[in-house]
């Protein structure tokens, strides 16, 4: 429930985001507001501009957590970010703040607070801050399974990995057989199809009209910067590749402590703790 006077002026940014990846005309303001500086916030930010909008503006009560590259993305096309910025009430002016301001806009987009629908589940079944609580099988129920953004939010490679194990355990369930848990990481190298993915390991910013073809970086670096700023000694440099036109991303193993920060903050999973004496961390794939 949102809960700020003139709620109902409010946009919610998934319908946003699928009207316009279905391919339809989305009616949008002159003046969008998105409230939310995620990377969401910023792809409906883009959404905006590609049906139409003349400005954008996105606020956030904290420093935005999107991606630089999202943000480089949604500046290039003339997009402002604000932040702290508190929201008061939704009028047909725009938004006035807690610090009694008006944000000009005809158009409120929200992508903030995003969870499943689970409302029409039986009450019995587990909730845990308002997501599924699967045993160790991903079922809730005897013979119902789960997977994906039901359990936790994360990225569509987890979501396929789950859904696959949940499919294993609903095999087992049916045929009276004992579910095995794979390590979902290990994907045979045969059944990967690239032609499926559009490439981009290119520095170039995509036109706001193929944003909603853009790669989803499922194994491959996203060029987020997040490991060179969270790396604590400096260790991590990205190289232009003259070769390719592309980037690589490396190592100094002299300043490297192998603390693994940089392992688990990348949404890609691109880097690999190996343990040996010196943990150094293995860039996977250019
Ligand atoms: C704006 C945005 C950008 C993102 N960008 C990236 C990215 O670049 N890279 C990345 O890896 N991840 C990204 N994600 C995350 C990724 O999209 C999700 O983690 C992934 O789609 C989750 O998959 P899922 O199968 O759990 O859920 P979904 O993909 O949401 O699929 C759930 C399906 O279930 C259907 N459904 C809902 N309720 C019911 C019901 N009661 N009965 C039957 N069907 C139902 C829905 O209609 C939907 O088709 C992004 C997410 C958002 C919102
Ligand atoms: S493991 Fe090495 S490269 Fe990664 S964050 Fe730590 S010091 Fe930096
Ligand atoms: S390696 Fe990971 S954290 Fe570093 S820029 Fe690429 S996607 Fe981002």
């Amino acid at each position: 429930m949102i809960p700020w006077p003139g709620n109902e002026r409010i946009v919610k940014g998934l319908d946003f985001l699928k009207s316009v990846n279905r391919g339809e005309k989305v009616k949008v303001g002159k003046r969008v507001i998105i409230i939310g500086c995620g990377n969401s916030g910023m792809d409906a930010a883009v959404g905006a501009y590609q049906m139409g909008a003349e400005q954008v503006v996105c606020i956030d009560v904290q420093r935005p957590a999107a991606f630089q590259k999202e943000i480089d993305h949604v500046e290039e096309l003339g997009g402002e970010l604000i932040w702290p910025v508190f929201t008061k009430e939704i009028t047909a002016e725009g938004i006035i703040t807690n610090a009694g301001d008006l944000i000009k806009g005809d158009m409120v987009i929200i992508t903030i607070g995003e969870s499943p629908d689970l409302s029409y589940l039986p009450a019995d079944i587990q909730l845990e801050r308002g997501y599924l609580k699967p045993a160790g099988d991903l079922s809730i129920a005897p013979g119902v399974f789960t997977a994906g953004d039901t359990i936790k939010p994360g990225r569509l490679v987890d979501a396929i990995g789950a859904g696959r194990q949940a499919a294993l355990a609903a095999q087992a369930y049916l045929s009276g057989g004992v579910y095995v848990s794979e390590d979902k990481k290990k994907i045979p190298a045969a059944r990967l199809k690239t032609a499926y993915f559009k490439k981009c390991h290119t520095c170039d910013l995509p036109e706001a009209k193929d944003e909603y073809n853009r790669c989803i970086s499922c194994g491959t670096c996203r060029d987020c910067h997040m490991c060179i700023k969270s790396c604590p000694e400096n260790a991590i440099s990205r190289n232009l590749r003259p070769d390719n036109g592309g980037f690589e991303y490396v190592v100094d193993p002299d300043k490297c402590i192998g603390c693994g920060i940089c392992a688990g903050i990348c949404p890609s999973g691109i880097w690999a703790m190996y343990p040996n004496a010196e943990a150094i961390p293995m860039y996977k794939t250019v």
